[in-house]
């Protein structure tokens, strides 16, 4: 393929450099993967959004260093860690937010604790000790368990950085200024996000205020969160016109990731989606994994069961009328499927030919056809 070489230029930023592109984030220089989290890739699958209802842009997070946008806050948290020269660092977590810190703790030689509860399946606890945190496995109420963890920053010698910790919020917020620069100088009419503790509303809302205050934006995207139906604390109070989120009891989904039942950022989630105008809603496991099969045979995606909520609620919304066909709609795609599988049977209609080996032409032949 011909180019034309006397076009080139290098960019003037230089080197990509992830989140740490923008200037107003309070911290140093980010050691390790800290620097490898953020700028993850916009893209718009035109099949994904006739299923979805409306252009839909997929703000593709499972890109980062272990897969999550979990990583964002992470690199900011180790960040600043490292700064303030505290060598030991905490999370409570079921997976990625485990995985997320430890990884991001050990590429900056820091020391991890994780804090698991003792019902976490064994293929979990694999993926979270092969960056060698210390794992403390511990019994009684998990929703608690954040709770009770803050206290242990008291000595500061161990400086917990749960979902929604202010330092973690820092990097979430790139997260809305990344979308915001994708589509600038217009914004996109909606952003809708899967929520569970709302630490990551909570920094991407943080986000859109700065740059509505900073008159970087026009207009204030629409801030959408779903939830899954077994586990709804947030949807409930907002379908009850609520300002406070009540605990409920934690029930059985395939959205693990999303399952906190009693939500410590909840009524701020319930905020930032009343201030922008947008809504939060519940969808059944039925509806997740038929997104997240949509996602991967339309669209290219594979993602986790807590990320496919997203598309199943925009389709959701744009049957009823509450987003409509012309509107711009971003999910952010929080999570990599690459690190369970066995979580869909959901029925497509390619599927698996077998076919001989003498036969192969009439056999290949026998597939084609329109999509
Ligand atoms: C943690 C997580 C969420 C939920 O984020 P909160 O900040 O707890 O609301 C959504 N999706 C994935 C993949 C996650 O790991």
């Amino acid at each position: 393929m011909d180019v034309d070489n006397e076009e080139f230029e290098w960019s003037e930023s230089g080197q990509a450099n992830g989140l740490w592109a923008y200037d107003n984030l309070p911290f140093g220089s980010p050691p390790g993967i800290c620097a490898a989290a953020g700028d993850t890739p916009m893209t718009h699958s035109e099949r994904l959004s006739e299923y979805a209802g409306c252009p839909l842009y997929c703000k593709d997070e499972t890109q980062n260093p272990t897969g999550t946008y979990k990583d964002r806050g992470s690199a900011t948290s180790i960040t600043y860690a490292n700064e303030q020269n505290i060598d030991v660092v905490g999370t409570v977590s079921v997976g990625n937010m485990a995985m997320s810190t430890a990884a991001t703790a050990t590429s900056a030689g820091l020391q991890c604790i994780v804090l698991v509860p003792s019902t976490i399946p064994p293929e979990r606890i694999e993926l979270i000790k092969q960056y060698d945190p210390d794992l403390l496995e511990v019994n009684g109420d998990y929703g608690q368990l954040y709770y009770d963890a803050l206290t242990l920053n008291d000595g500061g010698e161990v400086l917990f950085v749960n979902g929604d910790s202010p330092v973690r919020l820092e990097g979430y917020k790139t997260i809305a200024y990344e979308i915001c620069d994708s589509f600038r100088p217009e914004s996109p009419d909606a952003i809708v996000l899967p929520i569970s503790s709302g630490g990551h509303v909570s920094g991407v809302w943080k986000g859109l205020q700065e740059l509505r205050d900073a008159g970087a934006i026009n207009e204030v995207p629409r801030l959408y969160c779903v939830q899954s139906t077994a586990v709804d604390p947030i949807a409930r109070a907002y379908e009850a016109n609520s300002s406070t989120v009540e605990p409920v009891e934690q029930g059985e989904t395939i959205a693990y990731s999303i399952s906190n039942g009693n939500p410590p950022s909840g009524n701020r989630a319930l905020e930032a989606v009343r201030e922008t105008g947008g809504a939060i809603t519940s969808v059944s496991d039925e509806r997740i994994l038929e997104a997240k099969a949509m996602l991967a045979a339309k669209g290219g995606y594979c993602v986790e069961p807590a990320s496919a909520t997203t598309v199943a609620g925009i389709r959701k919304w744009t049957n009823s009328g509450e987003i409509s066909p012309e509107e711009t709609v971003v999910a952010v795609l929080t999570g990599t499927g690459f690190k369970e599988m066995g979580q869909s049977d959901f029925e497509l209609e390619r599927g698996l030919h077998r076919i001989n080996r003498d036969e192969l032409d009439k056999g290949v032949r026998s597939t084609i056809g329109s999509l």
